[in-house]
């Protein structure tokens, strides 16, 4: 393929790829971002693979193939919920081809180079091997919090930021030495700085609490981002420096919307906790008043039956249980009833972004009944009944009632505030932060114990008895009128 054709089909995937970050944004048009996702991929693979520079075929086979036939199997086999588990491990790899790239591109430079440009190149190889050993490292302790490997509580060192400082002091120290090191003994700075970048990224996730983990992940995605851009200019290639900067500020912005949402500094995240308050430790002397009240799937039915206007809110139980379609039947039978259903969905509801907005989807739920926490918080109050779906730290007061909590600050949905509130959930166990929560002992709030989906499968099929009952109803009171 010709340098003029290469050029044309880079310029049409980027196209495309920026078409798909913005079919993305929006649920009615993701499965089409996804598509302009895809045919870009192929598009910017075959043209590389087609170009000139092109000739060592064997190899490319021999990586590609297994590659991508491991790909596809382990994306096909992934539950939902584990997905951010996925991304996490798939951006540590991007992290390390960035490192592989720029080492091996240190080692085997075959373009000759003016002094000016020899230093431009060896600066976007030491940085770009920089940010690729912090995002390698630093995704796999991302991986490991979110897999329940590692703890989610934060690692608070004492002179963390210090330690952070120095380790950052150390690689500019090594950059000064690797610039412009004669041929090859550069190495040693490169690998050297290398295995520092590697402990900061893990000490940089390490101290970042449960809470904050969907912040990281989008961050370490703007990394990854980054790290790929880097390895576009190490090689030259117009196409990985686009995609990379598309990935990079796409991750960062997320990043910065998710920090907002959750009332969370954006620097203090970025800079694995710094300035943050050490805040007590999950259920940390907290008295919580009040006891619990457990109910029934019969009473939950009589309850929902009778009320005018009810919000579901999911959370990442539900998700477990994959109780989405009977949640959807459930709604389908109440707005028959003429009853007013809602969702009120957390941003970071679930284990990722957008995670309730993909399932709901999935089981036909109208768009546009689905509404995000600042578009019904407000409406709580003029709400009969509550139904919580394994959420949990999403609907915990004690984020805006407790200044000590480990999740003080973050904006909830304030549950509470409706008429009753019905929990469905296992157990008292607490969510993911780890954090307890004194909903679940106010006077409005009835738990209902037991698995998600077996719950609302027998919701479901009580409701359905009960629309039996009144059609059987109607049908004895019709002929005494009609005499
Ligand atoms: P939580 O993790 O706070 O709580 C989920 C609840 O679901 C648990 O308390 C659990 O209680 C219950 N549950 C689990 N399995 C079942 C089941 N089969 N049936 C019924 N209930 C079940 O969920 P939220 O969605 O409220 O909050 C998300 C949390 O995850 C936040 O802390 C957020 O910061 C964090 N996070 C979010 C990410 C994102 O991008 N969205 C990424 C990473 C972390 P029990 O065991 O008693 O059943």
């Amino acid at each position: 393929m010709s340098n003029n054709l290469l050029t044309v089909a880079y310029i049409v995937a980027s196209a495309l790829f920026i078409l798909s970050l913005g079919g993305l944004s929006d649920q009615e048009t993701a499965r089409q971002g996804n598509v302009y996702g895809i045919v870009g991929m192929l598009i910017a693979f075959v043209a590389t693979a087609l170009s000139l520079d092109m000739n060592a075929y064997g190899i490319l086979g021999s990586v590609v193939i297994p590659g991508a036939v491991i790909g596809a199997i382990v994306a096909s086999r992934v539950a939902m919920t584990s997905m951010p588990e996925l991304v996490a491990i798939l951006h540590s790899f991007v992290g390390a081809a960035a490192v592989l790239v720029g080492i091996a591109n240190y080692l085997q430079e075959t373009r000759s180079l003016t002094p000016v440009e020899s230093t431009i190149h060896q600066i976007e190889i030491f940085v770009g091997v920089f940010i690729g050993a912090v995002t390698f490292t630093g995704s796999i302790i991302a991986f490991g919090k979110l897999r329940g490997i590692i703890s989610s509580k934060p690692l608070l060192l004492p002179g963390r930021h210090l330690l952070n400082l120095t380790m950052l002091a150390a690689a500019i120290w090594l950059g000064s030495q690797f610039i412009g090191a004669e041929a090859i003994t550069g190495l040693q700075p490169l690998l050297i700085m290398s295995a520092i970048a590697s402990v900061l990224g893990i000490h940089l996730v390490m101290a970042i609490g449960g809470a904050d983990m969907p912040v990281v992940i989008s961050m370490l995605n703007s990394y990854s981002g980054w790290a790929a851009a880097a390895a576009g200019f190490m090689l030259s290639n117009d196409l990985l420096i686009i995609t990379g900067a598309l990935v990079g500020s796409s991750g960062a912005i997320l990043s910065y919307i998710m920090c907002k949402a959750m009332n969370r500094s954006f620097i203090s995240v970025i800079l694995g906790g710094f300035g943050a308050q050490t805040s007590a430790s999950a259920g940390d002397g907290e008295q919580i008043e009040g006891k619990v009240t457990s109910t029934t799937v019969e009473d939950t039915v009589e309850l929902l039956s009778r009320a005018k206007s009810v919000i579901i809110v999911p959370g990442y139980g539900m998700a477990v249980a994959q109780a989405q379609h009977g949640v959807s039947e459930i709604v389908k039978r109440l707005r028959d009833r003429g009853i007013k259903v809602r969702f009120g969905i957390h941003p970071v509801a679930g284990r990722m972004p957008g995670h309730m907005n993909v399932l709901l989807a999935e089981a036909k739920v109208p768009y546009d009944i689905v509404l995000e926490m600042d578009e019904i918080n407000e409406d709580f109050t003029e709400t009969d009944v509550v139904l919580v779906i394994g959420a949990n730290d999403t609907v915990n007061p004690s984020a805006l009632e407790n200044p000590n909590s480990p999740i003080a600050g973050m904006p909830v949905l304030e549950v509470w505030k409706a008429g009753t509130v019905i929990v469905m959930k296992r157990s008292m166990a607490s969510g993911y932060a780890g954090v307890e929560n004194p909903l679940f002992y106010k006077h409005n709030t009835l738990m209902l114990f037991g698995d998600a989906r077996k719950n609302i499968d027998a919701t479901v099929g009580k409701l359905a008895e009960l629309s039996e009952e009144s059609v059987n109803l109607n049908l004895a009171v019709k002929p005494a009128f009609s005499t």
